[in-house]
């Protein structure tokens, strides 16, 4: 019998049919989200105008477990359980002591973690007679995730997409029209917010956060019949992820292994969450030791530069307000490639986990990133998305840190996406002309200024 396990799969009927829910878990209770107006804490009811109540209970809940409805089980079984994987290659091209093991999230048809979260979003808002659901695109990820399951749940998709990235990555612009998704660079003249900007500025290349403005417009002008969605940073989004965990753990199981360290890259913070909360659990309950790194670009550094401090979600400050590290809403972090980590805040529940020391953060430049990239690629195969590459870096970090030490560490990863949307950037590499941005802090000076001053 072959001893080396490759590719540790979970049998589809052994796929966990609960999120575990790290709320009732935390060491100390999560400060409330504050409402955009009264800078007070939030009434759930509030955020019926662009939430359904489903989504609601479960950002408030204090349930461990939730369980995973039915039809939603049997759309995660057209990619889930996914594979973990041991990188033997890796190792072996490291020189290193190290075991490292990756759950593969990029074979989801969206080609990342996303998909687990829009699915469960689409999911309750028709349950709700929903119609349609808006959303902000930046690198495409989300979009494409949500126009899939809006697709299978027959919702209209309204996609507003970052008007640079819209013009720079038209196959991502057509993967979403392809499931039916009516997808607008944003800012646009479809909403009070976009001809605001416009007016100000025409040439207006846009962003994230005026993305996330139009959208929750739409959703808040279209008398009940369509709602927001987010891909990420709230409760509800990081507790669908936690499927990524929950699998991984029974996998490891199965092969009597324990991860000694456990990463991932962090956007706002929810493909880090999904692989790192239900072994977070353990540390906080069962006693056991685990080093959880987050990683993030040196060019969008929130964790490990940013203010621990509420601030809103978007440009707009339409969103509630949430305790979080920020470098401040308005902040237009630098074009660097992994699109989908280039955001001015993290989900709470993670920034809540770095205060208590749980959660250990760090910041990588680009460059080391795609030479990580590219070396996974040569030995696993799989061309990872720039995102994900930073928690490949920092996997391939910790291995080397074994190789001098002599320890035989356990490391498991996310690989959270695949990058063949985004070889343009892969090219800027191979000839050199990809750059590096170290943020000088006059830079983020002036994105902490546009931080509230809240008196709580
Ligand atoms: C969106 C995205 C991320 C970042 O978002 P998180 O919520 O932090 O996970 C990371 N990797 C990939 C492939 C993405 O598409």
């Amino acid at each position: 019998m072959n001893k080396h396990h490759y590719t540790i799969n979970l049998e589809p009927s052994k796929m966990p049919d609960a999120w575990y829910n790290i709320n009732p878990d935390m060491p100390s209770p999560l400060p409330p989200p504050l409402n955009p107006q009264t800078l007070q804490p939030i009434n759930p009811s509030d955020l019926e105008a662009i939430f359904p109540k489903g989504l609601i209970e479960q950002e408030v809940s204090q349930d461990r477990y939730i369980s995973i409805p039915g039809e939603i089980m049997d759309i995660y079984q057209l990619w889930r359980p996914t594979p973990l994987r041991r990188a033997y290659r890796l190792e072996k091209a490291l020189d290193t002591p190290a075991k490292i093991y990756y759950k593969n999230e990029s074979v989801s048809p969206s080609g990342s973690h996303k998909l687990n979260t829009a699915v469960a979003q689409a999911y309750y808002n028709k349950k709700e007679g929903i119609l349609g659901l808006t959303t902000e695109t930046g690198a495409g990820q989300w979009g494409t995730a949500l126009s899939i399951a809006c697709s299978m749940f027959n919702l209209e998709c309204t996609v507003y997409m970052v008007k640079i990235s819209f013009n720079q990555k038209p196959y991502r612009r057509i993967l979403m029209q392809s499931y039916g998704a009516k997808v607008i660079p944003s800012p646009s003249d479809t909403t009070d917010f976009g001809r605001e900007i416009l007016k100000k500025d025409p040439n207006n290349t846009g962003s994230l956060g005026i993305a996330i403005s139009e959208a929750i417009e739409v959703a808040a002008k279209s008398g009940g019949v369509k709602k927001y969605t987010l891909g990420s940073v709230l409760n509800h989004v990081l507790l669908h992820q936690t499927i990524i965990g929950e699998e991984a753990k029974l996998q490891m199981e199965l092969i009597d292994e324990y991860p000694d360290i456990v990463i991932g890259c962090v956007g706002g913070g929810s493909n880090f969450a999904g692989l790192a909360f239900p072994f977070v659990h353990d540390v906080l309950k069962k006693e056991k030791k685990i080093k959880f790194i987050a990683v993030e670009p040196a060019a969008c550094p929130t964790m490990t530069r940013g203010i621990y401090a509420y601030d809103y979600g978007d440009t707009a400050g339409m969103t509630p307000l949430l305790k979080q590290y920020t470098l401040g809403h308005n902040f237009m972090p630098p074009g660097i490639h992994a699109g989908g980590l280039r955001y001015h805040g993290v989900a709470g529940q993670v920034a809540h986990l770095i205060r208590h020391g749980v959660i250990t953060p760090t910041a990588v430049l680009q460059n080391p990133v795609f030479q990580a990239n590219l070396l996974f690629a040569k030995c696993e195969g799989i061309i990872p998305a720039p995102e994900s590459g930073h928690a490949v870096r920092v996997a391939i970090d910790e291995a080397l840190k074994c190789k001098e030490s002599g320890e035989a560490k356990t490391i498991l990863f996310n690989l959270s996406g695949h990058g063949h949307f985004d070889m343009s950037a892969y090219d800027e590499y191979i000839n050199s002309k990809l750059p590096d941005y170290e943020l000088e802090d006059e830079i983020l000076k002036k994105g902490f200024e546009g931080i509230p001053k809240v008196n709580l």
